[in-house]
């Protein structure tokens, strides 16, 4: 048995038994873990209110590779993201950057690009949070970029034409200007306003200020196709619950 310290993002919690709490956690070390943390609902506990998601903390657990579920022993909190904003549109898009985070990264699938992403992504819409739904496009061009599926936006995919405005075709997952994929449904259509928020974007430097702004019926456009064109390529649907709650409280 090991024990193991690592910055991590609180991904989920689940009651467990009668005081403690079954922690999954998205750790710098070892990725997506599973913990224990015993007692953790009690009033006095240590670790009591440290494990709720979108906290960012230190963990020091038990590691034994035999076990699906480690050990929680001791937690730090280094910062508990949008703690300043009532506003639930925007902890939506935070809680979305965790979901995806779930469903993208496998169990113990170490990544330390992902984890610093997704921390300097939720860094930035703690500070910005009326740029939310520009840092969540950001997020997902940049995830699809770690996992090897970078997006080009400059030139169609069959025709190698230069693209101005774009149409996303489901079918092969890329780009193509109009004339190739005049077959292809309105639905996947990119304006050019669309087609250059996608390219600020891809210009972006994750550690730079975002200085991009879009309508925020594009870049809700935008994240879509994003959704789809990751789905596409994971070969599994990206369905994102936080977001479907968000069409829910804007109705
Ligand atoms: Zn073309």
């Amino acid at each position: 048995m090991t024990l193991i310290k690592t910055e991590a993002l609180v991904l989920k919690t689940i009651p467990f038994q009668e005081t403690s709490s079954i922690v999954r956690l998205f750790t710098k070390e070892q990725g997506k873990i599973s913990v224990i943390a015993k007692g953790a609902r009690r009033m006095k506990s240590a670790l009591r209110g440290y494990l709720e998601p979108l906290n960012y903390i230190e963990a020091i657990y038990y590691f034994k590779i035999t076990r699906d579920i480690q050990t929680l022993s001791k937690v730090d909190l280094l910062q508990s993201f949008f703690s300043n904003t009532r506003d639930i549109e925007y902890t939506i898009y935070g809680t979305a950057v965790l979901e995806v985070i779930d469903k993208v990264v496998r169990d113990h699938q170490y990544d330390d690009k992902i984890f610093n992403l997704a921390v300097q992504i939720l860094k930035n819409m703690d500070l910005h949070t009326d740029q939310c739904i520009i840092l969540f496009a950001d997020f997902l061009l940049a995830m699809a970029d770690i996992l090897g599926y970078k997006l080009d936006t400059s030139v169609c995919s069959q025709c190698k034409n230069r693209l101005t405005t774009a149409i996303y075709n489901p079918g092969s997952g890329r780009l193509v200007c109009n004339d190739c994929g005049r077959y292809t449904s309105s639905a996947h259509k990119l304006s050019e306003y669309e087609m250059q928020f996608l390219n600020d974007l891809s210009r972006h430097n994750l550690d730079t200020e975002i200085n991009i702004s879009a309508e925020p019926s594009a870049a809700d456009r935008i994240i879509q196709m994003l959704i789809r064109y990751l789905s596409h390529h994971l070969d599994y649907p990206l369905n994102l619950k936080s977001l479907s709650l968000l069409s829910e409280i804007s109705q």
